[in-house]
């Protein structure tokens, strides 16, 4: 199982935050808009792959990565949780600074909003190192300037997003599903999956009706029961994912053959999680993953996790 870091001991005045990383278990994707964005129908839920931030007082706003692909990870103005405490800045008048030390353990562009949870995680941190006493609601607003999943990420647990996935519902789901993820260091890029959907749509259009989740999704996860969820898991996505990189599709196709109940692209991709009846379940798909080297890493994460939340530092007597 793919542990957070151990509480830090972090230093006096300093604000340590943690946010989750994503899975869409559903992913229903619309012809673009005239501002050529796709609208989604999408259910999240967070899983326990986090990202921790530690926000410490500075004059100006700075970012260091550590971590999963942390050289991937752009540390100037690029940074989503950099632009998440300028955004915060601005809207609250301060002119104090911030170094945002970030730990990554979500997949960088894997389609798990990683950089969503940084900025999450990161407008958290800030909100009260910064004591701005916003509420929680205006931060959601600042969240969605910020990104369509940097929403989610403050309010984890489940969640069915419309528009361009930032129109949260929260919905409900019981028990614990056991995920094995299959990740890839090179990730793919979001508006290129996008256009490879658009071509494949043009070339022979999917017939799928209206842009909703079904009922049987949302009692699949009121049931807990992963073999009903393993039914419904779907991601419009998938499709385009599997051409640009084709070892996405034979994780999903070997997947079953393993051992999982099912498996899906999550959001753009590349990872892919395949669901689990159980913790024993999910560690033998897990090793027969591994063996038949299908992917860069595989790990077992659970569903759902918790959103945005300060984590209690152990001070040091
Ligand atoms: P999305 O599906 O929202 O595009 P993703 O989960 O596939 O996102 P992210 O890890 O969020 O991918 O990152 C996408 C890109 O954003 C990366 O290629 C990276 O250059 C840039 N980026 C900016 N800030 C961050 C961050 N804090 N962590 C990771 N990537 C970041």
């Amino acid at each position: 199982m793919s542990e957070p870091m151990s509480e830090a001991v972090v230093a006096p005045g300093a604000v340590h935050v943690r946010a989750p990383g994503k899975l869409n278990l559903v992913l229903r994707v619309g012809p673009s808009a005239e501002d050529g964005y796709h609208p989604l129908a999408t259910v999240f839920q967070a899983v326990s792959l986090y990202e921790d931030v530690i926000a410490t007082p500075a004059e100006e706003i700075s970012v260091s990565v550590s971590g999963r692909h942390a050289q991937q990870v752009p540390t100037d103005e690029r940074n989503l949780a950099f632009r998440a405490a300028a955004l915060l800045a601005e809207a609250t008048g301060t002119d104090e600074g911030v170094h945002l030390q970030i730990a990554k353990q979500v997949p960088t562009a894997g389609g798990m909003g990683g950089g969503s949870a940084d900025a999450a995680a990161a407008l958290l941190a800030c909100d009260l190192l910064w004591e701005t006493g916003l509420a929680r609601e205006e931060l959601g607003h600042l969240a969605a300037e910020l990104g369509a999943d940097v929403p989610f990420a403050l309010t984890g647990q489940t969640a069915l997003g419309r528009g361009r996935g930032d129109e949260l519902t929260p919905a409900l789901a019981r028990g614990r599903f056991y995920w094995v993820l299959a990740l890839f260091a090179d990730g793919l890029s979001t508006p290129e999956v996008f256009a490879t959907w658009d071509r494949q749509q043009a070339e022979s259009p999917s017939t799928t009706a209206a842009l909703d989740v079904g009922d049987d999704v949302m009692q699949a996860l009121v049931s807990g029961d992963p073999h009903r969820l393993a039914e419904v898991l779907v991601n419009d996505l998938g499709p385009a994912a599997r051409e640009l990189r084709p070892a996405v599709g034979t994780v999903l196709d070997q997947a079953e053959s393993v051992g999982a109940l099912a498996a899906v692209v999550s959001g753009s991709g590349p990872t892919v999680a395949a669901l689990a009846a159980d913790h024993a379940s999910a560690l033998e798909v897990a090793a027969e993953l591994r063996a038949k080297d299908v992917a860069d890493e595989v790990i077992v994460v659970t569903s759902p996790a918790h959103g945005a939340r300060l984590v209690e530092p152990v001070r040091e007597s």
